[in-house]
């Protein structure tokens, strides 16, 4: 673990990303409760976006945190993020925008959102970086750093390039450790070779490491210890050298508690539990589960012109092949009734663009129309 930015509390931070919601709209009664317990055990993290649940996550951190708590019980860190800025002088309103959302007059991290090798681009055409160095020095940010999903050696180009950065908030669990694709070994090792503290998003993999199938959640079983499965998923983040924040989006007061049961006081794994990571990882690679995270970047901002829920498309997919869940028909005839059919993709690769995971959508959802609209 690391022991940079001495004003983080603990290792332990909120990702307001799924927050809880009530139809359409964020639970904030629930959420002003969450948000009461996770200060009165001594944790004061919170991490936000523009884009997150469309602009309301920010919207309710200001009715659930900023209103009610004195500025010097919580650090906020928002992002800058690719679709809300095409030039240099847009960036500053947007930031405006974003402290008067969130209702505060700084973040105390800001940063670059999403750097992958074709954004990033378009982050240093715009002096992205420049501004937010700048905006540090007028006390509006207190740290700049940058938020990563691609290849190990972009992101070694990107902090060789502005090596001001002062923290990498990286995908980080331990199904994604040495995948091909994320990377995320081999990212985190650039963060140490550059000397960067590390915060953790996705440790349990958009909650695909919670809902374990039942062999995996077996293996968990047997080690006896009454915990929960998000806390291996969690605590094998907390447990490296140089992560200083593992952030967790809890989506109910139940996630809340028992996330806040096992960070309050963190016990490194031991070599029994391990082990026991080591066996559901490979189980849950056998699998063959399509990797989405569920974070909704593909279905933000009108991206697909179908109306295609892809994350909850494949949810089903994965649900029923995983747990041979035949309920996932009916989900998929519910979802699709007045949303689009995954057949209905026509194939603009909007949605690719933008993913995080770098998936290809467009070939997956032909294995959901396979499946569910045989
Ligand atoms: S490729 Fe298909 S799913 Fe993706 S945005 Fe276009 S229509 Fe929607
Ligand atoms: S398909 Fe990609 S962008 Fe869409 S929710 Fe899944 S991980 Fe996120």
């Amino acid at each position: 673990m690391d022991r940079s930015f001495p004003e983080i509390k603990t290792f332990f931070g909120f990702g307001c990303m799924r927050l809880p919601m009530i139809g359409s709209e964020v639970d904030i009664e629930q959420f002003k409760e969450m948000t009461d317990y996770f200060i009165n055990n001594g944790f004061n993290y919170f991490d936000t976006a523009h884009g997150y649940i469309d602009g309301k996550s920010e919207k309710a951190i200001k009715v659930a945190l900023t209103d009610r708590y004195p500025r010097d019980k919580y650090l906020l860190t928002d992002k800058l993020t690719e679709p809300y800025f095409h030039s240099q002088e847009e960036i500053r309103p947007f930031f405006q925008s974003q402290l008067e959302a969130c209702g505060v007059e700084y973040f105390d991290f800001y940063l670059m959102h999403a750097q992958n090798a074709v954004n990033f681009e378009h982050f240093k055409k715009c002096k992205a970086y420049e501004t937010a160095f700048e905006l540090k020095k007028e006390g509006k940010i207190r740290h700049v750093g940058l938020s990563f999903h691609d290849k190990a050696e972009v992101l070694d180009n990107i902090l060789t390039t502005y090596p001001e950065i002062e923290v990498v908030q990286i995908q980080f669990n331990y199904v994604d450790y040495d995948d091909p694709s994320v990377q995320s070994k081999k990212v985190y090792d650039v963060c140490r070779k550059h000397g960067k503290p590390i915060i953790v998003m996705e440790p349990v993999k958009g909650g695909s490491l919670v809902k374990l199938p039942d062999a995996a959640a077996k293996v968990y079983e047997e080690l006896g210890d009454g915990l929960s499965n998000a806390s291996y998923a969690i605590r094998f983040a907390a447990h490296q050298e140089g992560i200083r924040i593992v952030l967790s989006g809890m989506s109910d007061m139940a996630q809340m508690k028992d996330n806040v049961s096992f960070m309050k006081d963190f016990k490194p794994l031991s070599e029994a539990e391990l082990g026991a990571i080591a066996k559901v990882t490979a189980i849950y690679k056998g699998l063959d589960m399509i990797p989405c995270t569920a974070c909704h970047y593909c279905v933000e901002e009108n991206h697909c012109p179908m109306d295609i829920k892809i994350p909850e498309l494949f949810a089903c997919l994965n649900t029923k092949k995983v747990f041979n869940d035949w309920n996932q028909n009916m989900y998929y005839g519910n979802l699709t009734a007045t949303s689009g059919k995954a057949s209905a993709c026509i194939e603009c690769g909007g949605c690719e663009a933008v993913c995080p995971q770098h998936l290809e959508i467009r070939a997956l959802l032909k294995d959901v129309a396979a499946e569910f609209e045989k």
